[in-house]
């Protein structure tokens, strides 16, 4: 599957055309490290205030529900760029960026694996992309197969979306280290600086979320603030990267699908989503431009919003389908109805 056909070649130049014109670079700017700063600076105030205040199980929870919100704004903002080598042009600070994700109790090495080399390929392929794996769980892909069960899953799908960080630190993390394998995916496992960093990341995050909490205030409470902030930040998460790719406007037929090239499978199985909402794209880190996000995977999300048009332009040039749902609900809704549809005896 081939990326360099003479339709990417042409977007490509395009695009890369953008940033020469104006002598900019396709990673962070200013506008991308002042936001790094809020988020992270909100992240660590409401822990701040969370460790000061009075203790009581009501503080928790609304302060853990408010944390919830700037981990996953931190997450979509710093590590998503970093872990793609599009915050910088150095390699180090990419790095820095992406271990972000280790100090908030997630491995940026696995991540990187699942992410980059398994979603990134070839999106909605479930023998290769495991973002559509939710089996037996869910049925996600047409191409998977239909329990009785998933006739409910557009209803309780929606709260187990909630569970996924929680179900990533503390279980898929150590099973796919130990296993050496992601999903069906073979994958090295991490190795000296590697594996440092996910020692270490484990237990930073540990020290922090749990035990600094407990011997100021107590257990329960330290759990209570992990479970209002990783369970609305888990939400957040999964809502952030299904909308993107898990509607109905994002499948295509598998055979059709064999004869497309890599660049076009990435915009038929992408559906961009509320591209003129400024809080949206501000809030997720562009992931709601995700045609632009998977056919150029280096440049840093503050561009998104510029590059976009290039996007669409070309595509509808060469009838390449671009897609978009306008409103955030309209995408809420089709996320909605393709479990629905995916889940009844019929579809
Ligand atoms: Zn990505």
């Amino acid at each position: 599957m081939s990326g360099r056909t003479a339709f990417y070649r042409e977007l490509d130049g395009e695009v890369r055309a953008f940033f020469a014109a104006r002598g900019l670079t396709a990673t962070a700017d200013w506008r991308a490290h002042w936001k790094a700063a809020f988020v992270t600076l909100s992240a660590a105030l409401v822990y701040s205030l969370f460790l000061v205040l009075p203790a009581s199980y009501g503080t928790a929870l609304a302060l853990g529900l408010l944390a919830g919100v700037a981990l996953a704004a931190t997450a979509f903002n710093i590590p998503h760029d970093g872990n793609h080598g599009a915050y910088s042009t150095q390699r180090w600070l990419n790095r820095c960026t992406g271990s972000v994700l280790d100090l908030m109790g997630m491995s940026s090495y696995l991540w990187r694996w699942k992410h980059n080399a398994f979603h990134h390929r070839k999106p909605n392929d479930p023998s290769i992309d495991l973002d559509v794996d939710l089996m037996p769980l869910a049925r996600l892909s047409p191409q998977q197969p239909r329990h009785w069960f998933h006739r409910y899953q557009h209803i309780y799908l929606w709260p187990c979306y909630s569970l996924v960080i929680i179900k990533w630190q503390f279980v898929d993390d150590f099973v796919r280290l130990f296993r050496g394998q992601i999903g069906h995916h073979q994958v090295p496992r991490p190795r000296n600086s590697e594996l440092a960093i996910f020692i270490l990341g484990k237990a930073f995050f540990i020290c922090w979320m749990f035990l600094v909490p407990s011997l100021i205030h107590s257990f329960g409470i330290a759990v209570t603030f992990y479970l209002a902030s990783h369970l609305s930040g888990g939400f957040l998460s999964a809502i952030a990267f299904q909308l993107g790719h898990c509607v109905g406007e994002a499948h295509e037929d598998p055979e059709a699908a064999a004869g497309h090239s890599w660049a076009e499978h990435q915009l038929r199985c992408t559906v961009d989503f509320a591209p003129s909402n400024r809080l949206v794209a501000w809030y997720f880190g562009g992931l709601n431009f995700q045609a632009v996000h998977h056919l150029f995977p280096w440049i840093c999300h503050v561009h998104y919003p510029s590059v976009s048009p290039i996007v669409e332009s070309v595509s509808r040039r060469w009838g390449v389908g671009y897609q978009v749902n306008r409103s955030f609900l309209a995408t809420l809704g089709s996320h909605y109805r393709w479990l629905h549809r995916l889940g009844s005896p019929a579809g």
